[in-house]
This record gives structure tokens, C-alpha cells and sequence, in this order.
């Protein structure tokens, strides 16, 4: 009897202390500048960031397949033209690629794109986060010295003709003078932390299936 209590006294304390949750690390002012930049010419890109969600969703903090992204994916919270940032703990799954070394995975072109919480919050989250939302405006990879490298390269730099496809994307806003796009943060968590509704998953975003991602190691180049 006293052994089965001490084995349910460990169990309890291993529960309690690898109760996990995402973080939330977003730096709209470098975001800003980011969508800005030169190439955007007289068109710069205001990023807006919006209400934060709760999800509490255990079985996605560590993502290991392409349908856990799927399923992730298809909870999106609001209209279509809002983008949604999803924070986990762990992500190695993205489209057909499975790799440790990914970080953030978004639609190509979409709504949704997740990432590693713990990158997001390092010095190269600015542009992980600005990398996977491009993908969703509809951009592909393009290697070198560029923000879509498949690689966080230390490089956020978009082409005009990059510029010019962003614009393209309905998930840019404007009222015939600024730019726009809004964006509304998904914290994933294993417990709530307060009381929410649950969301209803958004049929509307279901059909887009090709992802992009994003490797957290740089390459040296000659
Ligand atoms: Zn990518």
C-alpha cells in the first residue's frame, strides 16, 4: 500500500510538471518593417495583430505528422481574411517533409501557419513568423540571401516582384490609401488557463494543401 502511494505521488508530480503550453512572441515592429521594406515601394504593409485565442488541444503541442498540422489548421478562428499565428511547443511535420529541424509551417498560399514557441521567441523570430506569412500571402521558397530561403538565414529581404505578389494576396486589406493585414494569434495550451468557448472550425480555408516550411539551421554559403 505505502509503495503504490509513493508510485501515484510520483505520477502525480510527473503530470503536473510536464504540463505544457505554447507562448506567444510577436514583434510587430519588426514585422512592420519587414512588409515595408523598400521593394514595397509606395505600398507599405501594415501588420496588425488582433485578439489572442486560447485552443487546448494536448495531442497538438508536439506535431509529428501532417495531419496533426491539418488538424491544427482546421480550426481556424475567424473570417477568412484573418490570419491566424498558432504557438506550440514542437514541430517536425510539414506537407511531406518530416524533419526535427522545422520550426514554423504555413499554407501555401492560406490563412494559418504554426511555430515552435521556444524559436519564435529567439532572435530570428521576427522572421520566422514574417517567412511562414509570407507563404500564406502566397509566396514560395527562393534560395539565397532572402527571407524565403527554405532556411532562417538571418536575411528578410523581399524582391519587388515578391512585394508586388504580396499585394495580390486577399489577405491584404486597404482602404484605397494604407495596407493591411490582420493577424490573430492561437496559443495552443495542454489545460485552460480560463474558461473559453470552443471554437467551430473553418470550413473555408480546407481545399488549400501545399505547405511551406522553414529549417532552423543556416547554410554557409561561399
Ligand atoms: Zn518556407
Amino acid at each position: 500500500m505505502k509503495a503504490l502511494k509513493s508510485l501515484l505521488l510520483i505520477v502525480g508530480f510527473f503530470i503536473t510538471t510536464q504540463a505544457k503550453a505554447g507562448f506567444i512572441t510577436i514583434n510587430e515592429t519588426q514585422l512592420d518593417a519587414i512588409f515595408s521594406q523598400p521593394s514595397f515601394g509606395s505600398r507599405p504593409i501594415d501588420i496588425r495583430i488582433g485578439e489572442t485565442t486560447e485552443l487546448v488541444l494536448p495531442n497538438l503541442l508536439d506535431i509529428t505528422t501532417n495531419a496533426e498540422v491539418n488538424e491544427l489548421f482546421s480550426m481556424h478562428v475567424g473570417f477568412f481574411n484573418i490570419v491566424n499565428f498558432y504557438f506550440i511547443d514542437t514541430i517536425s511535420a510539414c506537407g511531406s517533409t518530416i524533419n526535427s529541424g522545422i520550426v514554423g509551417c504555413g499554407q501555401t498560399p492560406g490563412n494559418n501557419f504554426v511555430v515552435e514557441s521556444g524559436y519564435a521567441s529567439g532572435s530570428n523570430g521576427s522572421e520566422l513568423l514574417a517567412h511562414e506569412l509570407a507563404h500564406n500571402l502566397g509566396l514560395h521558397h527562393n534560395s539565397g540571401n532572402t527571407l524565403m530561403d527554405p532556411r532562417i538565414n538571418g536575411f528578410t529581404t523581399l524582391t519587388e516582384q515578391e512585394a508586388n505578389s504580396i499585394h495580390s494576396s486577399s489577405l491584404v486589406q486597404d482602404n484605397g490609401l494604407d495596407y493591411w493585414i490582420n493577424i490573430n494569434p492561437v496559443l495552443v495550451v495542454a489545460s485552460a488557463s480560463i474558461p473559453l468557448p470552443v471554437p467551430e472550425p473553418s470550413t473555408l480555408m480546407l481545399f488549400l494543401l501545399s505547405f511551406g516550411f522553414i529549417f532552423k539551421n543556416a547554410i554557409n554559403r561561399k
